[in-house]
């Protein structure tokens, strides 16, 4: 989500005729979007910062600005600890940084702004085309949270749920098609609570699927809370749907899951899962973990690495626990550092080894991959399967935004390298 702001944060300065580098000594004005999910942010804007300054020592000071999370969570603390900082815009009020920008330049006092005027921010972005265009776009939806997992910063930072409107969507959505996108991420904290005025987001994805362009769907985060039925369905309807499904479960304990707020038992994820699978055998899961959760017993990351075993994720993302200022799980008595470095090695080498059984299986067997970007120096294409995996493959034809039949060959843990198949027969594509 934090691209998509970013790029939207773009496609805003470009009203003032501001222009991308890369280069951190060309820049004019220096907009530091941020991510405040887990510990160390506040550290990375300052050092980033100092990086800026040291840069500029003998030079005009760039305006600098500091975006998102971080900037939401810290707001005033941030300007008082780092003088060089111009502004500090939390994550709803981005829409404003023309304004923003022009009072700085005008020299007016420093500005923080961390209101939650989502609606006015939508409003706002409506009027600007999303130039940021890539052959797979994302698609903010759906932002903020009701939930209030103990652990969890984003209800704080982001605000209570809110869902754009469908016409909006809609059109957002054609613009990225007729600019070239083939395929669509649908975007939200919790993206499967969408629900503007009763519409769902499996009605959106409906609708979505019917532009010609637009091949291939996908969404996330989702919360196993609110996986409706209409959504399983539309998994078994909707083949523009990609069969890859990220639910996170945070932990394969029921106390821990309990004590964590997150309104869910393993039973009832399983279930679900089961569920998903009758709709699409072909159907595979990723997930993310926390892992040192206050109060989790050795019996409990066992409990994790059980789950992890059984449902046989094709990518789990696994994170220590981060005690974020503010959040109850703050408060509670943390578990020894070291005891859970060491899990989190554990877990990570488990998640891996059944990563790496799953890829293996795809050796030698065909895949439908979607070209995204060529690599530079040589005719080496990039794309993703069905399931998100990065593939190779060398063609002297130019493949971006084709979806290809190619024959996997081997891989590692982060890529696939293939052959292009000319033909394959469909009901070979079974994963
Ligand atoms: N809405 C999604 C997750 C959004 S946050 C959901 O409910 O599942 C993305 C991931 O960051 C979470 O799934 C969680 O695993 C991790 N995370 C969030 N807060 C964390 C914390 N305090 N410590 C460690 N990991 C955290
Ligand atoms: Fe955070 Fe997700 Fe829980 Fe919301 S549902 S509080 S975003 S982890």
């Amino acid at each position: 989500m934090n691209e998509y702001d970013s790029n939207r944060i773009y496609d805003l300065s470009k009203k003032l005729n501001y222009i991308k580098t890369d280069n951190v000594e060309d820049t004019d004005c220096y907009v530091l979007n941020t991510c405040h999910i887990r510990e160390k942010a506040t550290e990375k804007v300052y050092h980033d910062i100092g990086r800026v300054k040291k840069e500029f020592r003998n030079k005009k000071k760039p305006i600098v600005i500091v975006t998102g999370c971080v900037a939401q969570a810290e707001g005033e603390v941030l300007l008082e600890k780092e003088k060089y900082i111009d502004a500090v815009i939390g994550p709803q009020s981005y829409h404003l940084l023309e304004k923003i920008i022009k009072n700085i330049e005008k020299k007016f006092k420093k500005i923080n702004i961390t209101e939650f005027d989502v609606i006015d921010k939508f409003d706002n972005l409506n009027l600007i085309k999303n130039s940021s265009t890539n052959i797979s776009s994302f698609l903010t939806i759906q932002e903020g949270c009701d939930k209030f997992c103990k652990f969890c910063v984003v209800p704080y930072t982001r605000g209570p749920e809110f869902s754009r409107s469908i016409n909006e969507l809609l059109n957002e959505c054609i613009d990225l098609a007729n600019n070239g996108a083939k395929e669509i991420t649908l975007l939200g904290q919790n993206v499967n609570a969408f629900n503007y005025c009763g519409i769902k987001l499996s009605d959106l994805i409906y609708e979505i699927s019917k532009i010609k362009n637009i091949q291939r769907i996908r969404y996330t985060t989702s919360h196993p809370i609110d996986f409706s039925k209409d959504l399983i369905d539309a998994h078994a309807n909707i083949k523009k749907l990609m069969p890859l499904i990220h639910l996170p479960v945070q932990s394969g304990s029921n106390k821990i899951l309990n004590k964590m707020n997150r309104k869910h038992t393993v039973e009832y994820y399983i279930d679900l899962i089961r569920k998903l699978k009758k709709i699409n055998p072909l159907t595979r899961f990723s997930s993310d973990f926390i892992i040192g959760y206050p109060g989790e017993t050795d019996q409990d990351f066992e409990d994790s690495l059980h789950l992890l075993n059984e449902i046989e994720f094709i990518n789990s993302f696994s994170f220590i626990y981060s005690s974020r200022a503010g959040t109850p799980a703050a408060k509670l008595e943390q578990v020894d550092e070291n005891i859970a470095k060491k899990r989190l090695v554990i877990f990570q080498k488990r998640a891996n080894e059944i990563k790496m059984r799953y890829r293996k299986k795809l050796f030698n067997k065909p895949a439908k991959v979607l070209f995204e970007n060529k690599a530079k120096d040589n005719n080496k294409y990039f794309g993703r399967d069905e399931y998100f995996n990065s593939v190779i493959v060398k063609s002297d034809q130019n493949l971006i935004g084709q979806i290809k039949e190619v024959k996997i060959l081997n891989g590692n843990q982060n890529t696939l390298f293939g052959e292009m198949k000319q033909k394959i027969k469909n009901k070979e594509f079974a994963a």
